[in-house]
This record gives C-alpha cells, sequence and structure tokens, in this order.
C-alpha cells in the first residue's frame, strides 16, 4: 500500500462526515478535545472511550472474525466450533469487563453481562460459519492467502480526487483477476449509507491497487439476525462523482477550522449541539445536559 508523510490537515472519512451532519458538538468532541475551553480533555476522551451494546457486538465479531480468517491462512481444516464459541465467549468476558458501557454510565442498565453481549456475538458468527461465502472463500480465495488483507494496519488512509480521506476495510482479497472486499455488518441495514462506505472502500483499493474500479467488488456481509450479503456495483463514474462529493464535505468541514492546515477548529459556539432523539445515545449527554 502506499504510504504519506503525516500531515495534520483534516482527512474526510466516512464515519467523521456522518458526525459533522448529526451534531456539530458531538462532531467538535470527537476531534476537538484538545481546544475545548469548559471540559478537560481528559473527561472528554474517556467519555469518548465508552461503548455501548451495538458497538461491542461489532467489535467483537469483527475481532473473532479476523483470528477466523488469519487461521485459514495457516489452515483450511475444519473448525472445532465448540472450541471456536468459547474463545469468543472468553474475548467477550474480557471485553465486557475491560470497557465502561454508555448504558450503565447514563444508566439506562445497571450492569452489562457477558451473556447478553455474547447472544448476538454467537449468532453473528454462527450465521457466517454457515454462510455459503465461507464455504466459497475455501474454495476459491484460500490459494492466494497471501494476498489477504485483513483489517490492515494503521487507519486506511488513502486519496480521493487528490484528497485526504481515510477508509478501512475489513477484509479484502483476489480470486482471478477480480479484488473483493468485504465489511461485516452486525447492525441493521442501511444501503444508502452502506453502499457510500463501500464506494469510498474500492476508491481505496483502486488507489491503492491501481485496480480498475470495475474489477473491484465490494460485498456488504449483514450477520445478524440473518446471513445476507449485498453486492455493490461501482464504476469509474461513480468514484469521480464520489470524489467531487468528497471535496464538498472536505470544504464544508474546513469551514470550520481557523486554520486548515493545522487543523484547528474555530470558537467551539459554532459548534452548535443539535439536539435530537439521537442524543438518548451519545455518549457526551454529560457536557450537554
Ligand atoms: S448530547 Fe446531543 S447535542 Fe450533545 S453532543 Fe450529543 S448529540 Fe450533540
Amino acid at each position: 500500500m502506499r504510504q504519506f508523510v503525516f500531515t495534520p490537515k483534516l482527512g474526510w472519512s466516512v464515519s467523521r462526515y456522518n458526525l459533522f451532519e448529526t451534531c456539530k458538538r458531538q462532531y467538535y468532541y470527537n476531534y476537538y478535545a484538545k481546544y475545548d475551553p469548559e471540559h478537560p480533555a481528559k473527561k472528554i476522551l474517556a467519555l469518548k472511550k465508552m461503548t455501548s451494546i451495538p458497538l461491542e457486538v461489532g467489535n467483537i465479531v469483527h475481532d473473532v472474525n479476523k483470528t477466523l480468517l488469519e487461521r485459514l491462512k495457516i489452515t483450511a481444516k475444519d473448525i472445532d466450533k465448540a472450541r471456536f464459541y468459547d474463545y469468543a465467549e472468553k474475548m467477550t468476558q474480557a471485553y465486557v469487563q475491560a470497557k465502561t458501557f454508555q448504558e450503565i454510565y447514563y444508566g439506562r442498565m445497571t450492569s452489562v453481562g457477558a451473556e447478553r453481549v455474547f447472544e448476538k456475538v454467537r449468532i453473528s458468527l454462527e450465521n457466517f460459519l454457515n454462510s455459503d461465502r465461507l464455504t466459497w472463500l475455501i474454495d476459491f480465495a484460500v490459494h492466494k492467502k497471501d494476498e489477504w488483507l485483513i483489517e490492515p494496519p494503521g487507519y486506511g488512509e488513502t486519496r480521493i480526487g487528490g484528497m485526504k480521506a481515510y477508509c478501512k476495510v475489513d477484509f479484502m482479497f483476489p480470486v482471478h483477476d477480480r479484488l473483493f472486499i468485504m465489511d461485516w455488518k452486525t447492525g441493521k441495514p442501511d444501503l444508502k449509507k452502506h453502499r457510500r462506505q463501500m464506494v469510498g472502500y474500492t476508491a481505496w483499493a483502486a488507489y491503492h491497487f491501481e485496480k480498475e474500479p470495475a474489477k473491484i467488488s465490494p460485498i456488504v456481509a449483514y450477520l445478524h439476525p440473518d446471513y445476507k450479503e449485498i453486492d455493490i456495483t461501482v464504476n469509474s463514474s461513480d468514484i469521480e462523482a464520489f470524489a467531487k462529493q468528497i471535496r464538498k464535505e472536505t470544504a464544508d468541514m474546513n469551514k470550520f477550522c481557523q486554520d486548515v492546515q493545522k487543523n484547528i477548529p474555530k470558537d467551539k459556539a459554532l459548534f452548535t449541539p443539535q439536539k435530537s432523539r439521537l442524543c438518548d445515545y451519545c455518549n457526551f449527554r454529560a457536557l450537554c445536559d
């Protein structure tokens, strides 16, 4: 993958822009904690670090799938399912113990038991284990396993239409002359949002591996409650339109910077809180109430 010299300039990402659109104050707390004149950065970062049950389910499933694929690179022997679920359950217990859940912090629940989180983790993993996709991976993708990228390290920095952007794929692998990108989802399908994310991943792969977008197949794999996939088709014109969009969205975010090159925000007051029903699930509620 191509490497970049670090610059502090802000880089577009699906999650960054989603946050920017949803609530400017939440965006400020997420990206500019150290500039906050009211609250210590330490407090903001501690709130930012909090997890939630849905987030943690996704996190654990991603990590277990990573281990599963790494194991598949070593051996395609049948998986001992009892051991596999035991491993996933232990991981769930360790993660749940180590994290602060916003459900508890904001008093919606008195405790979060690992068994509650594991229920959905187990179903998601089971669905993937029983999927035709896993069989297909073993039959058609394993022989090029040395070229697999499983949650590549770093933040996924790339350039889209010359703009700095971040797109972090879960799993990319070649089959014949095509590159496949898979993204695991444990939440609800959201075709518009997920298609946009996959167009970004295609742009990332096209840039780093000099591949025609038409030769890249992004797949969204929904793991819960049943296994379901959505294949996305992306062509060069989609990437061009996407690049224009990124340019506009980056410019929108840059308008909130007093120093664009150094990514220093303007006054906090400009990042107005956008109260909505999403506040009930926002990590920073304690700073807004
Ligand atoms: S609690 Fe609501 S208004 Fe405050 S940062 Fe979160 S989403 Fe924005």
